[in-house]
């Protein structure tokens, strides 16, 4: 699986004219097909992805682009999946959060699971993003531990990100840099950072 962003055109493009790397070697994604057609719940409502699939011209593995509004395995948008997040961060409980949300409420409490259970490699890959963009960034201050710490990583990463490369949503920004497993269980390896 590769995260790519959301406009289809500019995918298009850039995966015909080689231009999407393989995760797994490097070498060239060519087009092969297209993925199972999924609906990703969003704030805006209902939108219907029929995400690309790539092989390599390398090792022959083939991936599926993923859109950085979704991340793998969860149904909902990564935009609302980050406001779950903060809103816990924020001192929020998980109900409230959920019916601010219009989300299940053992969804929510799924989402945040795993994003504690996460939250030191969350922590660690952010940072390393963070610097590995903005060599400027020192050695970042805890934020009260835990979640709230991962938290304020990935908003850093993501400031980092916008300052070198423009304008972009945090969460989307996170979706790409953690490979589209942020909330992946713990042995599910983000990418290395380049
Ligand atoms: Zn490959």
């Amino acid at each position: 699986m590769l995260i790519v962003c959301a406009e289809q055109a500019r995918v298009e493009a850039e995966l015909v004219g080689g231009r999407l790397g393989c995760p797994s070697c490097r070498e060239v994604l060519g087009p092969w097909g297209h993925g199972r057609e999924r609906v990703l719940r969003c704030s805006s409502g209902g939108r219907v992805l029929r995400p690309r699939r790539a092989r390599c011209r390398g090792c022959a593995g083939t991936h599926v682009l993923l859109p950085d509004l979704a991340l793998s395995r969860r149904r909902d948008e990564v935009l609302v999946i980050g406001a779950a997040i903060e809103a816990k961060v924020a001192g929020r409980r998980c109900r409230s959060i959920a019916g601010r949300l219009g989300v299940h409420a053992d969804t929510v409490r799924g989402w945040l699971r795993r994003f504690a259970k996460r939250a030191e490699q969350i922590r660690a890959h952010f940072t390393r993003w963070a610097v590995a963009l903005d060599r400027e960034i020192g050695a970042l201050g805890p934020a009260g531990g835990g979640i709230a710490d991962a938290l304020e990583a990935i908003a850093i990463a993501a400031r980092a990100w916008v300052l070198r490369f423009g304008p972009g949503d945090p969460w989307r920004i996170g979706s790409a840099l953690s490979g589209g497993v942020l909330l992946g269980n713990t042995s599910s390896l983000f990418p290395p950072v380049r």
